[in-house]
């Protein structure tokens, strides 16, 4: 518009911003893996046409760490299974996200033993939290729906055990 001044540089930054937010929710790749029974729920979501994931660009579950930046941890966590866990959010691009599916991932749920993660939120940056013991489809959902709602309001940034 011709206007000069410290205010037009912002909002160009501010729109750029946005733009980018967008495109990463957009076009958000979950990793394929699963823990537990969770586990099946995320499939019956990521797999089955009567909820299709494919509305919101997300129905490629990728094989590769490297490909992905949404990490889904559906099922319990086991002390002998959390090195290899830890080792997949480490391989995983920047930016990228964390949703603890479930009671399991979330607390350890029924499962209070020495050998059961009490919450992945102890070793990785959790953004959304799913209860229920499974959580249906819907709720992953809408559990994704909100961490979309969050990368595009530039609440959830993509967290990095580098950080
Ligand atoms: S929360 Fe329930 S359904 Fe999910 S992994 Fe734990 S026991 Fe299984």
């Amino acid at each position: 518009m011709g206007v000069k001044g410290e205010g037009q540089g912002s909002v160009i930054l501010t729109q750029l911003e946005w733009l980018v937010n967008w495109g990463r929710k957009s076009s958000m790749w979950p990793l394929g893996f699963g823990l537990a029974c969770c586990a099946l729920e995320m499939i019956a979501t990521a797999g089955g046409s009567r909820f299709d994931i494919a509305r919101f660009g997300m129905e490629v579950f990728r094989p590769s760490p490297r490909q992905a930046d949404l990490m889904i941890v559906a099922g319990t966590v086991s002390k002998k299974m959390l090195p290899a866990v830890l080792r997949l959010y480490e391989q995983m691009a920047d930016p990228k996200w964390v949703i603890a599916m479930g009671a399991c991932a979330s607390t350890g749920g029924v499962f209070d033993t020495y050998a059961v993660v009490q919450g992945i939120d102890r070793y990785l940056p959790v953004d959304v939290y799913i209860p229920g013991c499974p959580p249906r489809p819907e709720a992953l959902l809408h559990g994704i729906l909100r961490l979309h709602d969050m990368v595009q309001k530039g609440i959830a940034r993509g967290a990095s055990l580098r950080g």
